[in-house]
C-alpha cells in the first residue's frame, strides 16, 4: 500500500523502482522497526546561505520480533542524503521523497537503506551519515490542506536565514534522521498519534548535539541558544571570521524537541529569566523581564524554587505562534503588545519552578499559575472571567453527552494519552477546582511533594492532594481525571424560603445536577442589599440540598461563578417569587 504513495522522480530509476519494490515486498518495508537509540550529530548553521549540513553517526536498534535487512531514515525533504556508511563501508540506499505532514515541507527524504546484514531483534547498528540542505519557510502541509498562506506562516515559521534563524525538531522540520509511518494533517489525529509513537520510541534515547555557526563578515559571532539548559555555548574571533557553536546532550531525548534560535539577539539577563531580543524588540524585551521578576514570588509561593533559569527567544513575525519546551519559549516580542506579558511570564516560571512528565499536572499547573496571576493582579472576578473563556472551549470538545460516545472519548482523560484541549483548559479548571475545595494552603504542601521520579501511576498526585484534606475527593478524580466524564449542568430544581424569629429568612435550596460529571459549585443568593455565597457538593445526575440564612427578603439564585466548567450556563438564574399569601 504505502509503496503506491512514493513518487519515483526520474524515469531512468524505473528499474530501481522496479527492484526496490521487489525488496520493499519481501521484507515489507516497516518504517517503525528501528528506534534510533543514539545520536551523535556534528551540525553545521550557515545562515547566509539557509543552508544546513549535518554528519553523525546514529545507532538504530531492531525493535520488531524478526531480523531486518532494510533500514528507513527520513529527513526533511530540502535536505538531501549524502552518504550513509557502516563499519567505514558506503551502504547501498535509495533516496526517494515521502509525503508526509511531520515535517513542514509536507515531505521527507527518505533513505531506504540496505543494511550489510540482517540486524536480529533487539540487534543495533551503528551508521555514519551525511546529509545538507536548506531550511526555509514553507508551510506547505498547511497551506495544501486549505490553510490561509498568512495563518501557515505564523505556526510554520522555522527558517535558517541571514537576519534570524530558529528551527524546531521532529514534528515541525525534519533536522535530525527520524523513521515514522505517514502522517497526514488532513486526518484529524493522524499527526499527533505519529508523533506520539515517535516520542514514545525516542523515551530512552541519547542525542549529542554540536552546532556550529560561522560568519566571515567581520562582525562578532551570533548568540545561539539551544533549547538544552545544559548546553556549553562558545563564542569564537578570528581576524574577519566568528563562530558561535553549542555542545548539548539531551538525555533522554523523550518529548523535549530539540530547538535552536541563532540572530544578533540582544541579551536581557535577570534573576530568573534571561530574555534574547530582536533589535527591534528591545523595549518588549525589558517589560517582558520585569514583568517576570514581579511574579517570582507567586510562582515560588505556590510551586517552589525555580530549578533552572527561564529563557525566552524572540521571534521576528509578530504573529508567529509561541512554542514552549519546559521553561524555553519561543515567542514574538513585539514592541506595541502590552498586553499580558505577566501573564505568559506566569506560565513559563511555572515551568521553571515543576517538571512532570504528566502533561495534566505539568501544563495544567502553568494554566492555573496563569489564573493565579490574573486573580493577583485583578481579583477573583478577573480570574474567574479567564478560566470562563477557557472553559467555553471546554464545553465545545465536551458536547456529546446525549450521542453514545465513540471509544476514543471513553478512553479519553487528563491521564490517559495527551488530548492538548484537555491538558491544558480542562486541566486549569481541574487545578482551580481543587484549590477552591481543599483551599490554598493544603493544595501548595500537595504540589510541594510532588517529585517526578515516584510519579509511577496516574494516581500519584490525587493521592498527594488527598493526603493533605479530610474530605473524600476519589468522585471527583473520577469524573474528572481518570476519566472525562464531560461537564455537569447546574439547575435549581427548588427554592423555599421561611421567615425566621429573627426576621431574616431560612432559604432551602435543592440544586440538580444533570449533567454526567460532579463538582463542588458555588451558590450565590442575592438579596436587597447584598449576596451571600455558598459552596455546595452535587455529584453527577444527583441532586443535593444546602440551607442558606439571608439577612432580608431573597430575590434571586444563582448557580456558578463560572469557576466550575458547566455544559450549559442558561439554567443557572432562578428568580424567588414571592408568594401570595
Ligand atoms: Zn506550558
Amino acid at each position: 500500500m504505502k509503496l503506491l504513495e512514493m513518487k519515483f522522480p526520474y524515469k531512468g530509476l524505473g528499474f530501481l523502482c522496479l527492484l526496490c519494490a521487489s525488496v520493499v515486498n519481501c521484507f515489507s518495508l516497516d518504517r517503525e522497526a528501528f528506534t534510533f537509540t543514539s545520536y551523535d550529530l556534528n551540525v553545521r548553521v550557515e545562515p547566509e546561505q539557509h543552508r544546513l549540513g549535518v554528519r553523525g553517526k546514529l545507532t538504530l536498534r531492531n525493535d520488531t520480533p524478526t531480523p531486518q535487512k532494510i533500514a528507513v531514515l527520513q529527513i526533511s525533504s530540502s535536505l538531501d542524503w549524502r552518504s550513509i556508511k557502516a563499519a567505514d563501508k558506503p551502504l547501498q540506499f535509495l533516496s526517494q521523497p515521502y509525503t508526509s505532514d511531520i515535517d513542514h515541507t509536507g515531505a521527507l527524504s527518505e533513505a531506504i537503506v540496505t543494511l550489510p546484514q540482517a540486524i536480529a531483534p533487539k540487534g543495533t547498528i551503528e551508521l555514519e551519515i551525511a546529509y545538507e540542505g536548506v531550511i526555509l519557510l514553507d508551510a506547505t502541509r498547511l497551506t495544501r490542506i486549505g490553510t490561509p498562506e498568512e495563518t501557515a506562516n505564523n505556526t510554520d515559521w522555522d527558517q535558517i536565514g541571514p537576519a534570524s534563524s530558529a528551527v524546531r525538531g521532529a514534528g515541525y522540520v525534519a533536522w535530525y534522521p527520524i523513521a515514522t509511518d505517514v502522517a497526514n494533517l488532513s486526518e484529524e489525529n493522524s499527526l499527533p498519534e505519529v508523533l506520539e509513537r515517535w516520542k514514545t520510541r525516542e523515551s530512552a534515547t541519547k542525542m549529542h548535539l554540536r552546532i556550529g555557526v560561522s560568519r566571515d563578515d567581520g562582525e562578532p559571532a551570533q548568540p545561539l541558544v539551544v533549547n538544552q539548559a545544559s548546553c556549553q555555548v562558545l563564542y569564537e574571533q578570528m581576524g574577519r571570521s566568528s563562530h558561535s557553536s553549542a555542545d548539548c546532550t539531551y538525555q533522554p531525548l523523550g518529548s523535549r524537541i530539540p530547538v535552536f534560535a541563532v540572530a544578533n539577539y540582544g541579551f536581557i539577563e535577570r534573576p530568573s529569566i534571561e530574555v534574547y531580543n530582536l533589535a527591534t524588540h528591545a523595549v518588549a524585551a525589558e517589560s517582558y523581564a520585569t514583568a517576570a521578576e514581579k511574579i517570582v514570588s507567586l510562582i515560588t509561593e505556590w510551586f517552589g524554587k525555580a530549578h533552572e533559569k527561564a529563557r525566552t527567544i524572540d521571534l521576528p513575525d509578530p504573529r508567529a505562534a509561541p512554542f514552549e519546551s519546559g521553561s524555553f519559549l519561543l515567542t514574538p516580542l513585539s514592541d506595541n503588545d502590552s498586553a499580558a506579558p505577566g501573564l505568559t511570564a506566569a506560565h513559563q516560571l511555572t515551568h521553571a519552578a515543576f517538571v512532570s512528565f504528566r502533561p495534566w499536572i505539568e501544563e495544567g499547573l502553568a494554566h492555573f499559575a496563569q489564573a493565579l496571576y490574573v486573580e493577583r493582579e485583578k481579583g477573583r472576578p478577573a480570574a474567574v472571567e479567564y478560566l470562563t473563556a477557557h472553559a467555553a472551549e471546554l464545553s465545545e470538545i465536551e458536547i456529546p453527552t446525549a450521542v453514545p460516545r465513540s471509544e476514543d472519548k471513553v478512553n479519553r482523560s487528563l491521564v490517559n494519552p495527551p488530548n492538548e484541549e484537555l491538558y491544558r483548559s480542562k486541566a486549569m479548571c481541574v487545578w482551580w477546582m481543587l484549590r477552591d475545595m481543599v483551599g490554598d494552603a493544603a493544595l501548595k504542601k500537595a504540589i510541594a511533594a510532588y517529585r517526578p521520579e515516584q510519579d509511577k501511576e496516574p494516581s500519584y498526585m490525587p493521592r498527594l492532594i488527598a493526603a493533605q484534606t479530610q474530605r473524600d475527593l476519589e468522585w471527583f478524580f473520577d469524573d474528572w481525571v481518570y476519566r472525562d466524564r464531560g461537564l455537569p449542568d447546574f439547575k435549581v430544581e427548588s427554592a423555599f424560603s421561611r421567615k425566621t424569629m429573627s426576621g431574616s429568612f431560612m432559604l432551602t435550596i435543592t440544586l440538580d445536577n444533570l449533567g454526567t460529571a460532579g463538582a463542588e459549585v458555588p451558590v450565590i443568593v442575592k438579596f436587597t442589599g447584598g449576596e451571600i455565597m455558598r459552596r455546595l457538593e452535587v455529584r453527577a445526575k444527583n441532586k443535593a440540598v444546602i440551607r442558606v440564612e439571608v439577612p432580608a427578603a431573597p430575590q434571586e439564585i444563582v448557580v456558578n461563578d463560572g469557576s466550575v466548567p458547566e455544559s450549559d450556563t442558561a439554567n443557572n438564574n432562578f428568580k424567588i417569587v414571592e408568594e401570595a399569601k
